[in-house]
């Protein structure tokens, strides 16, 4: 290992809570918590957090209770993140507000469900900008949150956002710098990379779902075990665990598997990100923000990941029953919007003032769980689409 910090000592290039960008508008600090802390214990306590239980990763919520869901995958991503952060003396607090805040704007169904509302959006209104689930993590915490006295959202600071909000469209970062100069989407018209601790959660997202969507994959019965046998990376792993444990079977050899595929990430992600580091030599955040992309896989590693990706795309996100599911999903989000749009009395109780808005309504769908969704379908159509 090419760096190992003890935990607390964070580096001149990770981010420091006491040279915060700060919030959007100032409180006070907090007597025994850091800034990062407070973050990460509002997004806890946040209504959309909770949601998070029930609402689809790549398997529908109804399919099992032990498929992951945006939750759990959340909770997966801070582990990862934290303990990466901790080897290269990054600040934790701040990568496990970005973690468990990073899915906060997803639909119900996942992807489909994204993709279905978006389509609504553009059909309705080119000029929408649609639906997009990163720029909606940010509404979520920034605006749609209503739980403090004096503001809209969490009021968060400026890394934590940054960090939720990892890919950005040019007009869309455009629309974010005009109302806040500097801000949250600076970085995107200028070209800059966000702090180490956002660039960590990236990978520790990509880390995550990789390896939980071949375990999802196997147990759903979708994969077959000796199908994996085609992806090197774990393969590799596989034989490395038949070799430790002969004879190991079924569900054990699937962990095992996994579970040493994963260390080789988390390994590897540290001494490509300790050389990265140590040939940029950052001595503040702001070096980070002008050098390379700094926390990375080493190239190998890289085409790993992307031949797993290729293959859990074709075989598990393109299985029939995945898309014959799918399908019906963005029926249901489609279905939902139209009828919505055309009676506003369906979500708008009598006597609220809410506005019947487009993107009100955007929101509105965006943030039902899988199972709210479908009793609201069911209640709106007649239909039952699933059982
Ligand atoms: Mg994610």
């Amino acid at each position: 290992m090419s760096a190992l910090h003890p935990a607390g000592a964070w580096q001149p290039y990770a981010c420091d809570p006491q040279h915060s960008g700060g919030r959007r508008l100032h409180e006070s600090p907090a007597p025994t918590r850091s800034e990062y802390q407070r973050d990460r214990d509002r997004i806890v306590h946040c209504t959309a957090f909770r949601r998070l239980v029930y609402k689809t990763q790549v398997f529908l919520n109804h399919e099992g209770d032990l498929f992951r869901t945006r939750l759990t995958h959340s909770l997966e991503v801070a582990q990862l993140g934290r303990s990466i952060a901790r080897s290269l003396g990054l600040n934790e607090d701040l990568v496990e507000a970005i973690a468990l805040a990073h899915d906060l704007g997803h639909t119900p169904f996942g992807h489909a469900g994204q993709d279905a509302l978006n389509d609504c959006l553009q059909a309705v209104d080119p000029h929408s900008g649609g639906f997009e689930h990163n720029l909606q993590s940010l509404r979520v915490v920034d605006s749609l949150e209503e739980r403090y006295p004096h503001f809209d959202g969490l009021n968060l600071t400026l890394e934590t956002r940054e960090g939720i909000l990892k890919h950005c469209s040019g007009p869309a970062a455009a629309r974010l710098e005009a109302r806040e100069p500097n801000g949250v989407a600076h970085r995107f018209v200028a070209r800059l990379r966000p702090g180490l601790e956002a660039q960590l959660c990236n990978l520790a997202d990509e880390i995550a779902y990789n390896a939980h969507d071949v375990d999802d994959g196997v147990r759903s019965g979708l994969l077959k075990l000796e199908q994996l046998d085609e992806v090197p990376l774990f393969a590799r792993h596989k034989a490395e665990s038949l070799a430790a444990h002969p004879g190991l079977r079924g569900k054990r050899l699937l962990f095992e598997s996994i579970r040493r595929m994963l260390s080789a990430q988390v390994y590897d992600v540290l001494d490509a990100s300790a050389a990265a580091i140590a040939q940029h030599g950052p001595r503040s955040v702001a070096d980070v923000r002008r050098a390379p992309p700094l926390i990375c896989f080493s190239a190998q590693m890289a085409a790993d990941s992307v031949e797993l990706k290729r293959f859990l795309r074709h075989n598990l996100y393109r299985h029939p029953q995945v898309v014959a599911t799918t399908d019906r999903a963005k029926q249901v989000v489609r279905e939902l919007f139209a009828i919505y749009r055309a009676a506003p009395q369906e979500w708008i109780p009598p006597g609220e003032s809410r506005t019947a808005g487009l993107r009100q309504l955007a929101d509105y769908i965006a943030g039902m769980t899988d199972r709210y969704a479908l009793r609201e379908h069911e209640r709106l159509t007649g239909r039952r689409l699933f059982d």
